[in-house]
């Protein structure tokens, strides 16, 4: 009989899991948005298209330079020939290759996602055992499964919520420390002045600018998308948006001399877990005893490419399972 097996989140991490373990069992994919790409996101508005979450990824490790390279050829990765100007003290310049999704940057996950079973809107919120085998609970109190196995790749605090105490890697998992970031979406009906099309600042509020527009098939006027420091997003999480939003555009205008505050479109996202501090230090947790798993960026570093890598080591470590028993 084959495997059932629930992925928990349609990030890269996730996507990467169902698609390399679908030869091996019936994977089933539970997405609590409404798109596919996780932190990988585009927001789409009056005409607008912003990037707010992942802003490139590089890509070096083999496996993921040719599934970069595969979906370049679909049109779904693109290059991206961008000069950032890093402020930050002691920057060195990177000669990495800078990748996006696309049109937007969920387009890699898109492509990956395709043929796979992903049930969006579908907010996990309990798993339970009952003859041996995994349910799952989602918001509404609908049950689905039942699962052999269950891989969690939500971000580590919602992972570590989700998986019961018994998991052999609880303790692990609560040592990854994750931290937070506002990004502010502008949109204009003019072209900017900025020195460069990114700007990695050197501020206390700000951590980046980009002028969204310049990359590759982002077609629509110019916009912008700015992101606060992370130790910044962490002490004012819970502040009034609004203010939220005075503070970045009050950075933005030191750090550019430009002042947005009267911009046409203006739209602010608040990500609780948006960047790795402290990862895990090991590509993914599992337990074969419980039939758990988890993996994610957060197991190597605040990267999409090491969601990716985790996924990998991960996918290899559940099949090499399946097939000893
Ligand atoms: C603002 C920001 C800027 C970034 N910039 C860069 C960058 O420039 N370069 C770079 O390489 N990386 C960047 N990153 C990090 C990069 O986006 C992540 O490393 C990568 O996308 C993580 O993928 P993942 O699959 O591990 O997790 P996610 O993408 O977080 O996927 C997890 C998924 O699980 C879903 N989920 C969570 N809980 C549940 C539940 N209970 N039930 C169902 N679904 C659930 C979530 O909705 C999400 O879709 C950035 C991230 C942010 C937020």
């Amino acid at each position: 009989m084959q495997t059932n097996i629930a992925v928990i989140g349609a990030g890269l991490a996730g996507l990467t899991l169902a698609s390399q373990l679908r030869g091996v069992a019936d994977v089933t994919v539970f997405e609590k948005s409404r798109g596919l790409g996780g932190r990988m996101a585009e927001r789409r508005r009056s005409g607008y298209r912003f990037d707010h979450g992942a802003q490139y990824f590089t890509a070096r490790d083999p496996a993921f330079l040719a599934l970069t390279e595969e979906t370049m050829r679909l049109g779904a990765t693109a290059l991206w020939p961008v000069e950032i100007d890093d402020r930050r003290p002691g920057a060195t310049k990177s000669e990495d290759r800078r990748f996006v999704g696309a049109p937007g940057m969920n387009g890699l996950a898109r492509a990956i996602g395709q043929d796979l079973d992903i049930r969006c809107t579908t907010e996990i919120s309990a798993l339970r055992k009952e003859s041996g085998r995994w349910l799952l609970t989602d918001k509404t109190d609908a049950p689905s499964g039942p699962f052999d196995w269950v891989i969690s790749t939500a971000p580590a605090p919602q992972t570590a919520r989700l998986l019961p105490p018994e998991f052999s890697g609880a303790d692990r998992l609560a040592q990854v420390r994750m931290s937070g970031c506002f990004t502010l979406m502008i949109g204009l009906d003019r072209q900017p002045l900025l020195e460069a099309a990114a700007i990695r600042a050197h501020h206390p509020v700000v951590g980046w600018i980009a002028l969204n527009s310049s990359k590759p098939g982002r077609e629509g006027p110019p916009c912008l998308v700015i992101h606060s420091r992370n130790d910044w997003a962490d002490a004012h999480m819970d502040e009034d948006r609004n203010w939220i939003a005075h503070e970045l555009l009050a950075g933005v205008a030191e750090l550019t001399g430009e002042n947005y505050s009267d911009a046409p479109h203006r739209d602010l996202h608040r990500w609780r877990y948006a960047n790795v501090e402290k990862p895990l230090g090991a590509p993914f947790l599992i337990d074969a005893e419980l039939g758990l798993a988890a993996a994610g960026d957060w197991c190597l570093g605040g990267r999409v490419e090491c969601a990716f890598q985790s996924a990998q080591h991960l996918s290899r470590a559940v099949a090499e399972t399946l097939r000893e028993t």
